[in-house]
């Protein structure tokens, strides 16, 4: 609710005012059991830090983040520790993630120990469950991640996120950094993991195609905010928000030809350090008008398919135009 990310640059002697990266500002969502929510946006445009900020692996400049009911941002470090339990992240990066000094069987024991999920011979059990769980078998338990193809390191990271028996993961990027064939096993994993343990998700990703496939709810993002948030299906469908549409746009196309007015937002994203006044997009957007750069617009229900909206002209309809063949000369 209202989770807001401000990081402060120092302010070197001879400045008075000290600059602030506005990473994340305002952000508010819920995902049930069960559900994913996907989070996606251009690089830079805050959802890692609200992924971070969540899990309060960053602590939250402000607002409020309940993990069934319980309010994480005001824990104790104690109490913090043992809500950890409940909420796990899985990362971009398979191998960075997993220490290459311990073997697969040291990597799911230590979180098990540390919360204390189960001791001895049935920690023991537990962790080859795990690896059954996740596709992996008893022979990889002694192995080291160097001897893992990049699947399975991420294989390997999500039995330790599943190791506490959480109620919520946050996936940030989870198969961006894995070939394209591998990308589908890990993403019908996370699905089948989901159903059988009713698992919650946070799905970070900057990959429309896959969020297209996993996601429940899709909240976009930029520069900090979220601008649209929708049933994916509504999302992918008619997408209100311009900063959407572009990004829709700019993924692959299933029919070649046919492109949105609002191609591919142009120019690269103003930075959170100087958010543009009024709506962050208005540079870029081609439906900017004079009241967007004035004035931010709020999220607000656009539509009956439930979509949150910020954006002045959201009601508008979507200007589509056929691309035509440049004349041959
Ligand atoms: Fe574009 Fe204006 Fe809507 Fe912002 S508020 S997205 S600038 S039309
Ligand atoms: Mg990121």
């Amino acid at each position: 609710e209202s989770l807001t990310k401000h990081f402060p640059l120092g302010g070197g002697m001879f400045r008075k005012v000290k600059n602030v990266v506005q990473a994340v500002s305002d952000v508010s969502f819920t995902v049930a059991a069960g559900e994913t929510l996907a989070i996606v946006g251009e690089s830079g445009c805050g959802k890692s830090t609200t992924g971070r900020a969540i899990m309060r692996l960053l602590e939250p400049t402000a607002g409020s983040v309940k993990l069934d009911g319980e309010e994480i941002t005001e824990m104790s470090p104690g109490k913090l520790q043992a809500a950890r339990r409940n909420m796990q992240m899985v990362f971009q990066d398979p191998f960075g993630s997993l220490n290459p000094r311990m073997t697969v069987r040291e990597t799911l024991m230590e979180p098990i120990l540390l919360h204390g999920v189960a001791s001895g011979e049935r920690a023991q059990k537990w962790v080859t469950d795990l690896l059954k769980t996740v596709g992996l078998s008893e022979h990889h338990a002694d192995r080291y991640p160097h001897e893992f193809s990049g699947g399975q390191r991420q294989r390997i990271c999500i039995a330790r996120a599943l190791s506490t028996r959480p109620r919520l993961i946050v996936c940030d990027e989870p198969v961006s950094a894995l070939d394209v064939s591998v990308q589908a096993q890990i993403v019908n994993l996370l699905q089948d993991l989901q159903q059988k343990l009713g698992l919650a998700y946070v799905f970070i990703s900057h990959d429309l195609s896959v969020v297209r496939h996993i996601a429940d709810r899709v909240a976009v993002m930029y520069l900090g905010r979220i601008v649209e948030q929708a049933p994916a299906e509504q999302l992918f469908a008619d997408p209100r928000h311009p900063y959407t549409r572009a990004l829709i746009s700019a993924a692959p196309r299933p029919v070649p030809g046919l492109r949105t007015a609002v191609e591919a937002a142009e120019g690269d994203a103003p930075s959170a350090l100087n958010p543009p006044s009024g709506c962050a997009f208005h540079p870029r957007c081609p439906l900017a008008t004079a009241e967007c750069s004035q004035a931010r617009p709020e999220l607000r229900q656009v539509g009956d398919g439930g979509a949150l909206v910020a954006c002045h002209h959201a009601d508008e309809p979507a200007p589509v135009v056929l691309e035509t063949a440049p004349p041959a000369s």
